[in-house]
Order: structure tokens, then sequence, then C-alpha cells
């Protein structure tokens, strides 16, 4: 089965070979205090700084998922107010929960095919603002130029951005925002449970004046283990590990974006003018390049899964309310150009 699922989704077929190493190695009952994980988890910061193109002055660690990010993000770096800026199912989640944590969170939903307009924010002394980049559940992005002249504006905000479906498939300009945040298990091609957050000089400093230390996960002992390159919990060894080798052998972030690019756009031509199964989101200049959702009545859609899992595909369901009337492709790294290949030709009839 190929999965196309825009998370859980397809792993590097080097994976099955690292998990052996690292049991060959004994990594898998490696204690989180030694040097030989301090090694790993030193090594694979410094390869994600170099192959994903993060400032030597930010920081980086170690979560289990984006949820977590979340909930990190709402007890330690917002101690009054957050502003959401989201139009689908991902982004209202994010606020929900900073919601019960800071009654202050604010939430502005706005239309997926509109480019967000960034004068018709009401922001205003903003703490923390909240984006996220790619738009898992319908496909849309909010694109780089966007966070940073949002960033520009209002420069004493903290910036906080979920690129949980574009972080390691696309280019991310990481200086024009404070806090970036993604789990693993998508365009990293690894399995899911371990999640990597970016932060900037200015939200570690943000942090600092806050304080707050009341949780397990408070980011002011993350912040202060790290700089042993350790945890504030046992992590997942495992998942550091198979992180390090696949970035060890992971070609320069422009290539894969090149890539990620020519696939998407391709994607896009493959379902141009298509009579059944169209692209659900009509505005080009607000699409994933990473995630395409596409949509169609009930019945197709469900017998395209339906004879697409018979067939070999494993099609990303429609997310939440989305569900009945649409499907999802992951454009992700780790998918190889023969798979999309096969994948369009079984899509040709039915399309
Ligand atoms: C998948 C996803 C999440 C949730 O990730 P977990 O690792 O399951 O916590 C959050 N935000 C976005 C945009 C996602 O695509």
């Amino acid at each position: 089965m190929i999965s196309f699922y825009p998370g859980p989704s397809r792993v590097y077929d080097e994976i099955p070979t690292y998990v052996k190493d690292a049991h060959k190695k004994g990594i898998l009952s490696m204690n989180h205090r030694s040097e030989e994980f301090v090694a790993i988890s030193k090594k694979t910061v410094s390869l994600l700084k170099e192959k994903l193109n993060i400032p030597e002055s930010y920081s980086v660690f170690f979560t289990t998922s984006a949820t977590e990010c979340w909930e990190i993000i709402a007890q330690s770096l917002i101690s009054e107010n957050s502003f959401h800026v989201f139009n689908g199912a991902f982004g209202e989640k994010w606020f929900d929960y900073t919601h019960r944590l800071v009654p202050g969170a604010q939430a502005f939903p706005f239309d997926p095919e509109s480019k967000l307009d960034i004068r018709k924010l009401p922001l205003k002394n903003q703490e923390v603002i909240c984006i996220t980049q790619n738009e898992t559940s319908n496909g849309t992005e909010v694109n780089n130029k966007l966070i940073a002249a949002i960033k520009r504006k209002n420069s004493r905000a903290l910036v906080v951005v979920d690129a949980t479906s574009s972080m390691a498939g696309i280019e991310l300009n990481f200086k024009s925002a404070d806090v970036w945040f993604a789990s693993v298990q998508k365009c990293f091609g690894l399995p899911a449970g371990l999640a990597v957050m970016v932060c900037s000089p200015q939200s570690i400093q943000y942090m600092k004046s806050i304080n707050e230390k009341k949780h397990y996960n408070s980011l002011a002992f993350i912040h202060e283990m790290m700089n042993k390159w350790q945890t504030n919990c046992t992590p997942n060894v495992l998942g550091i590990y198979m992180l390090m080798r696949v970035l060890k052998k992971r070609k320069l972030m422009a290539h894969i974006h090149q890539k990620t690019i020519a696939r998407a756009i391709a994607w896009q031509n493959f379902f141009r003018g298509a009579k059944n199964l169209k692209l659900f989101i009509k505005n080009q200049g607000v699409r994933s390049l990473t995630v395409l959702t596409l949509t169609g009545n009930p019945e197709r859609i469900s017998e395209v899964k339906k004879l697409a899992k018979e067939s070999g595909f494993l099609l990303g369901e429609g997310y939440g309310e989305l569900k009945p009337t649409t499907f999802r492709i992951a454009n992700f790294p780790a998918i190889r150009n023969s798979e999309i290949k096969k994948l369009m030709q079984f899509l040709e009839k039915y399309k």
C-alpha cells in the first residue's frame, strides 16, 4: 500500500534499516542522560539547522507532537492574550485549546479562498500572534511573505507558526517569525511520536520574562535541559535517532523545495479541467504546496477512495466536516515520483 495520507504519511524506505541499526547499537535502551544520547541530540539539532536553514541563534527543542507544542505555547509564552489567524480545522483546534488555558485568546477566522489581508487584522499591542502556515484540513497556506509582513508590523509581538505539514517539505524563512513547530510524521517522512519546536532569541527572552514553571513541559524546563542537549522527560530516543539518520541523507532544502513545487504544479495541472474531481481550493494563490484537496459528489469521493485502496493507494480522508465531500493527497518529499505517476494513472479514469 502506498500512502498518500497527509499524516501519518509514507515514511522513507530506509526507516526499517535505521530501526535495525538502532537495535544493534543499543539505542533502543539508551539512557537519556548518557553521553551517547547527548551526542545524538546535539548532532540532530545541528543537522536540523544545516538542512532546514534554521538560523544559528535559534533554539531547537524536541517535543512529542504538534499538539503538545500548542499547549507549551499557551502555558509558557502567552500571559494574557493571543491572536489566532486561521481558515480551517487545525488552526481552530489550536485556538480552542489555547482559549481554555488563556481566556484572552482571540479568534480571527478568514475565508479559505482569500489571501489573508493583513491590513484588516485588528492587531494592537498583541502579545502573541498564532498562524497556521499550512492548513492540512483544507489544503491552503499562508505564505512566508505574509508571515514576514505580519512580524514586521508587529515586531514586539511573538509570531508563532504551526508548520506541521510543511516544515521539511518547503523552504521556510525561520528568521521571519519567532516560533515554528512541526511533528515528524508529515514532511519529515518519519513515524509519529516526535516533534520539533524552533524558537527565536526574542521568544526565549520572552519565555524567561514570564518564567512559567507549573508544568512538567514548561518551556523554561525544556530550555534548561536543552542547554545540556537533554530533555525534560525520557524522550523518543529512537525517533530522534531516526530523524538524525534521515537528515544526514537529506538533500538541501532549496532542492527539496523546488521538487515540492514542481510536483504541486504537476498535480494541479493534472486536475485542471477535470469533471468529477475538482481542486477544492479555487484560488491558486492560497493553495498549499504539500497538501492537495479534491472535491466531488459524495458517492464519487467514497467510490474513488475505496477503489484506490483496492489498487494499493491510500488516499487521505477529508478532514472533519469536509470528510464526505473531499479527499486529500499528500505531496511530501518521501513519496516517489514513480508512485505519483501510478496514482495519476489510476485517477485518470475517475477524474
Ligand atoms: C497534523 C497536524 C497537527 C497535529 O499534529 P500532532 O503531531 O498529531 O499533534 C497540528 N497542526 C497541523 C497543521 C497539522 O497538520
